[in-house]
């Protein structure tokens, strides 16, 4: 593992303290061992962003309730983590089955206009008690807003009753102007997915508006057609849509997602349009996907949702992945590109994000198992996704995977993406947590990073059935985002 460059500032307050005090003070590469379960994904989204020099995190800490660290640019110190709300589908005491987890309630962090850190963790559709599910079907858990009480502050927060309490796959975007959008699926499966925006800096949202439709499918009456679907900014005030579709059959349920899909919305007015710029009617039905948004028709081999970002000219290229891969696709102004898988043939499983430099160069940051290591690696194509290069590895650890986030947002290049790790033979469902950036991980001083306390010794020892489980929950993870 590397250690990462520390900042001037920090290496002369070191100085300060003497060598010997600096040595005696061993570092890890991590910030926290105190991530529990799936603690990230690039589903809920943003899991970071950096704000005036300070790079804030957020992820599922213990009892699945969301975490928030802050590490500060200028000092090199970290912050946190600290507890910010309560999971509500979180169980005590420490599980050691991963199938006990839900994980769906992972949190969303973005930064108001104001500095107030907002986050959205907690649900998993909602509960049928919480009254009359409009959009969809009710499941588990309740999506929660909570608020820092200070600009900039990790260390206290608030609850804020202004969303609907029926959200998963919770995904926040901002505007320029510093309007918020929170997009999330309205329940379980069988649910449309919607957005509720606030410009008011979070404090008040408008009703819901459903943007993607469930319903039961024309073509077979035992099925529902269902999305999973990822939102963010596209150029100027509009918002992207990349989403796959999920035949939600009964019986018979599977979790086959198939085909790949791109639409946009104007923010100045709320109409949607397709890649063309044909106007869309809400919510998009499957019908309507199939004529107007459809990318690929990917016949039975499974697709899932990716990332999608927009270039100058505000042409989208977007990844999604499938078994094993991330394929790259480019809007060149007429049509979409050829998929191409990226990284392919470089070790074993691959996620990550990326982002545009011109319509034709292109950088992603990918988490990768190779020959026994876990790595983020920085791949570039130069000639518009036909080809890809690995530039360098930024982050690697023997024996370790990584599980990676969407890009922190407004990233500062020490602090590109959020990742945490799982071992092959875990002993429990606690992972280390790293801001991994140009220089490595910015890690901290081991005595700062553990958090776990005594919690490791009333775990009981995992059997090897479980160990077991865990790996395979992963893997599955890494693709199906933790359903049903
Ligand atoms: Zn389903």
């Amino acid at each position: 593992m590397k250690f990462p460059l520390l900042p001037i500032a920090v290496i002369v307050l070191l100085s300060g303290l003497g060598v010997s005090r600096l040595r005696a003070a061993p570092r890890v590469d991590y910030f926290s061992d105190n991530g529990y379960g799936n603690p990230v994904s690039t589903l809920q989204h943003p899991a970071a962003e950096h704000f005036d020099g300070v790079t804030y995190v957020a992820y599922s800490g213990p009892h699945e309730d969301p975490y928030v660290a802050a590490y500060v640019h200028a000092t090199g110190q970290w912050l946190g983590p600290v507890q910010a709300g309560v999971n509500p589908m979180g169980k005590s005491p420490d599980q050691v089955d991963p199938g006990e987890l839900d994980n769906h309630g992972r949190p969303a962090l973005i930064m108001d206009r104001q500095g107030y850190i907002h986050l959205i963790f907690g649900g998993h559709g909602g509960e049928a008690s919480f009254g009359e599910n409009k959009f969809g079907t009710a499941g588990k858990g309740r999506q929660i807003h909570v608020v820092s009480q200070k600009p900039g502050d990790i260390s206290a927060w608030q609850t804020l009753e202004n969303i609907s309490p029926f959200g998963t796959y919770s995904q926040w975007v901002k505007l320029a102007n510093g309007d918020l959008y929170l997009f999330y699926r309205h329940g379980s499966h069988r649910s449309d997915w919607v957005y509720q925006k606030s410009v008011d800096a979070g404090r008040t949202f408008a009703p819901e508006i459903s943007v993607i439709k469930h319903q039961r499918s024309a073509d077979k009456t035992f099925v529902h057609d269902s999305w999973y679907a990822w939102f963010d900014n596209g150029r100027g005030d509009t918002i992207t849509a990349s989403y796959v579709y999920h035949p939600c059959a009964s019986p018979g349920h599977t979790a086959q997602r198939i085909n790949t899909y791109y639409m946009v919305m104007n923010c100045r007015d709320g109409a949607w349009t397709n890649v063309q710029g044909e106007p869309l009617a809400l919510p998009v039905t499957k019908e309507a996907a199939d004529q107007h948004t459809l990318i690929q028709a990917t016949g039975q081999e499974k697709s899932n949702h990716g990332s999608c970002h927009v270039d100058a000219e505000g042409r989208p290229h977007i990844f999604f992945r499938f078994p094993g891969q991330v394929r790259y696709y480019r809007w060149d102004g007429k049509a979409w590109s050829a998929a191409v898988a990226v990284a392919a043939n470089y070790g074993k499983g691959v996620d990550g994000d990326f982002q545009i430099e011109t319509p034709l160069s292109v950088t992603a940051l990918l988490t990768q198992n190779n020959a026994g290591n876990g790595e983020v690696n920085r791949w570039q194509t130069l000639d518009g996704g036909i080809s890809w290069t690995k530039d360098a590895t930024l982050f690697s650890a023997s024996g370790l995977s990584f599980q990676a986030t969407a890009l922190v947002r407004n990233a500062h290049p020490d602090a590109r993406m959020l990742v945490s790790s799982s071992s092959a033979q875990p002993a429990h469902l606690y992972h280390p947590m790293y801001l991994v950036g140009d220089h490595g991980a910015l890690g901290r001083p081991a005595a700062e990073a553990i958090h776990l306390g005594d919690r490791l010794q009333t775990i009981k020892a995992m059997p090897k059935s479980r160990a077991k489980a865990e790996a395979k929950a992963r893997k599955k993870a890494g693709h199906d985002d933790d359903e049903p």
